[in-house]
């Protein structure tokens, strides 16, 4: 998934309190800015926020990245398409599991 589709998926989050999370685009509460469930306002976390989302981005370059390479020597690499739906990915990750069970 390229950084701009990151940052807007993450950015666009919508959380409540009950638990329930929205996307301002993808997946809209009914009513705007109310939880479907139990009707308490929703908000974005901090850390979704675009400015901080970008400096997740950052700091996922140079600490977790690298491992990209590690694995990939080792043959152990495997790579998914995240924007697919969500149904589509939750069985591709399935299937790449079922690999290793
Ligand atoms: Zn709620």
């Amino acid at each position: 998934m390229s950084d701009e589709e990151l940052v807007e998926r993450i950015s666009g989050r919508l959380m409540c309190k009950c638990g329930a999370s929205y996307h301002r685009t993808l997946n809209p509460p009914k009513k705007e800015g109310l939880c479907d469930i139990c009707g308490s306002e929703v908000f974005q976390r901090a850390d979704d926020k675009e400015e901080a989302v970008q400096n997740r981005l950052n700091v996922y370059k140079k600490q977790t990245q690298p491992l990209i390479n590690y694995y990939a020597k080792q043959g152990i690499l495997m790579t998914l398409d995240g924007t697919k739906d969500i149904d589509e990915v939750f069985e591709d990750i399935k299937a790449v599991l079922a690999k290793f069970a």
